[in-house]
Order: C-alpha cells, then sequence, then structure tokens
C-alpha cells in the first residue's frame, strides 16, 4: 500500500499539479492535511475545509482515493459530507485517550480506511489503547502507522523508529496492516529511502510517504517532502520482500538457529551453576557478591572478543551486563537463605 502526498493542502494548484504527478505511480491513497497540528501557534495551521473541496477534485478528476487527518468529531463530520474515504489519526491524537475516544465514539460501525499514526512517545500500550478503542467501535479497516517517537535531543531521526515497538504491534495485532512513515521519522529527504527500504525488510505491508509538487516551496515539513520525481526514483530502487517463507532453505537455516540456541541455553544454565558455588565461597567467606574490577576487566575482554569475531562491542556488552545482573541476582538470593537451607 503506497499512501503519498503532501504534507498539508495549500492551495488548489498545488495539490491538483502534485495529484497529477501520483496518479501514474499506483498511489493507494493521496494524502493531504487540512488541519495541521503544528507544535507551536504562529505556523501554518492548514487551509482547512475549503481543502476538502480540492480533495474531493483529487478524487474526481484523477480517480485516487483521497485521505486526510481528523482529530476530533467535528473533524469528521465535515470530512464527511466530501466524500473523503480515508482518514488518518495523527500522533498527537494518538498520544490522548479523551481525544481519542471521542473521535472514536463519532466512528461507531466506520466502513472508511482509518491509519492509525503511533503515538508520540515510546509507549507500546498506549497505541493499544488507541487499537482497541477505534476496533471496539467497530471501526472495520484500520491500518497502523509507525511514524517514530519523540525524544528529547535526537540527533539523526526527528521521530526515533523503535522498530521494535512497531514489531511488537504486528505480533499483537498480526492481522493489521502496518505502515512506515519514513516522512515524519527521518524529517530530512537523504533518510526517506533507507528508512523506506529498512521497513520493507521488516516486511512492512506499504508507506505513507510526504510529497509535494515543488517541495522547496512547501509550507510545512518542507525538509522532508520528496519532489514526484524523487518519490518515482525511490520507488523503483526499493526492493519489496516476500513475506512468505521459503521452506526449504529457510527451513534448514532455522533449524540451525534453534540448535544453536538450545546449546546458548544450556550454555547459560551450566553457567548459573557454577555462579552460584561462587555465591557460596563468597558467603562463607564474607565477600561482597559484586566485585568491580573483576567485572570491568571481563567487559573489556568480551567487547574486544567481539569485535574480533565480528559482532559489536556494544551487543557484547549488553549481552554480558544482562547475563551479569542475572549472576548476582542468583547470588543474592543465595544469600537470602540461611546456610541451614542448604
Ligand atoms: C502528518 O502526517 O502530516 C502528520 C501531522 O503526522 P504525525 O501525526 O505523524 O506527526
Ligand atoms: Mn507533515
Amino acid at each position: 500500500m503506497l499512501v503519498a502526498g503532501p504534507c498539508a493542502a495549500e492551495t488548489e494548484a498545488q495539490l491538483m499539479a502534485t495529484a497529477g504527478e501520483l496518479v501514474a505511480m499506483g498511489v493507494t491513497y493521496f494524502r493531504a492535511g487540512i488541519w495541521k497540528p503544528r507544535t507551536k501557534p504562529g505556523s501554518f495551521e492548514g487551509v482547512g475545509e475549503v481543502g476538502l473541496n480540492w480533495l474531493r477534485q483529487v478524487r474526481q478528476e484523477y480517480g485516487l482515493k483521497v485521505a486526510t487527518e481528523v482529530a476530533t468529531a467535528e473533524h469528521l463530520n465535515t470530512v464527511r459530507k466530501y466524500d473523503i474515504d480515508a482518514y488518518w489519526i495523527g500522533a498527537r491524537t494518538a498520544t490522548n485517550p479523551f481525544a481519542l475516544q471521542q473521535l472514536a465514539n463519532a466512528m461507531t460501525d466506520e466502513d472508511h480506511t482509518v491509519f492509525l499514526k503511533n503515538p508520540v512517545n515510546p509507549d507500546v500500550e498506549l497505541w493499544c489503547g488507541a487499537v482497541d478503542r477505534l476496533l471496539s467501535v467497530g471501526v472495520k479497516h484500520l491500518v497502523l502507522v509507525h511514524r517514530g517517537f519523540s525524544i528529547y535531543n535526537s540527533r539523526l531521526y526527528r521521530n526515533t523508529p523503535f522498530w521494535n515497538i512497531a514489531i511488537e504491534m504486528k505480533r499483537r495485532y498480526p492481522t493489521i496492516p502496518l505502515l512506515c512513515d519514513p516522512s515524519h521519522m527521518g524529517g530530512q529527504v537523504s533518510l526517506i529511502e533507507p528508512l523506506s527500504q529498512q521497513a520493507l525488510n521488516f516486511g512492512y505491508e506499504g508507506l505513507m510517504v510526504e510529497c509535494h509538487a515543488n517541495p522547496e516551496c512547501a509550507l510545512s515539513d518542507r525538509q522532508q517532502q520528496l519532489s514526484p520525481a524523487q518519490l518515482r526514483e525511490m520507488l523503483s530502487r526499493l526492493v519489496v520482500r516476500q513475506t512468505k517463507d521459503i521452506p526449504d532453505e529457510l527451513d534448514v537455516l532455522r533449524r540451525k538457529i534453534d540448535t544453536i540456541d538450545e546449546t546458548l541455553f544450556e550454555l547459560l544454565s551450566q553457567r548459573i551453576d557454577v555462579c552460584r558455588q561462587i555465591g557460596k565461597y563468597k558467603q562463607q567467606n564474607n565477600l561482597t557478591l559484586f566485585q568491580n574490577n573483576r567485572y570491568t576487566e571481563v567487559l573489556a575482554h568480551y567487547a574486544a572478543m567481539a569485535e574480533e569475531q565480528g559482532l559489536s562491542p556494544r551487543f557484547a556488552e549488553q549481552l554480558f551486563e544482562q547475563i551479569h545482573t542475572e549472576s548476582l541476582r542468583q547470588q543474592h538470593e543465595l544469600l537470602n537463605h540461611s546456610p541451614a537451607d542448604d
């Protein structure tokens, strides 16, 4: 599924020009915001209801399905007068349970496609809550849109992806399509393609991409909007991967992974046994459980070893931290038993 179009509808000419370029690119929905949720007042807040006429015109003239953002029941009631095919609920609305519930109440037995962005903050349960509110009023065609999460002082991304959150949503709601919005995630043109490809590699069902006939003149989100030519080129390069297993080859490799993982577990369990013996020794000799010198040495040793073996040192450190924390926990548990218990 490809949802593409400008951040905002600005003028009739801008909207028609953009749609005219996108029609041949296999766009499933043409998107344009009519009411724009801006962080600070004073910037362009959308053209309002007049833009819905232009969206309807895009629909009639180019045969494209059209989508816009709704944040309140009032928006929804207005949008319903204009043959709009799909609505999206923005990240800020998805973050607010009151707003979401009010919108959901106005969407009872909703037949139109509803795109739900992730909430602004990286909270799986909050995103699930929004999904559940919409499903429970009978929204029939729900689509999730992963647009990244707002983090203070984020350097590279406008909104940090935290892919694991979207993957967890896919695990919980396997039948709900999941799209990636690389535009609001990346915040700059150079990141749109790598983020899109990464989402496709993970098996996302599609993309929502901002595209403007003339990005340098855009009234909002100027740095992240692709020109139609840039979008066309990106689409020609993106590789869509098979989501189905290729039975034999993949099965053999998975079997290998399973065997390795089982061995890892066995070794971890042996390691814990030794740790408990050490714990007993420390207890008998009244030694502290945590020995900083030893810990620092071992951590550095594994980070260096990881590098030699083609693993990331950071990964090795994190893994070892986890293992060490569990060892300490086990040894601590020993201390809480009186020796007579053993
Ligand atoms: C948008 O899609 O134009 C938008 C405002 O997105 P988000 O809610 O993800 O910030
Ligand atoms: Mn935008």
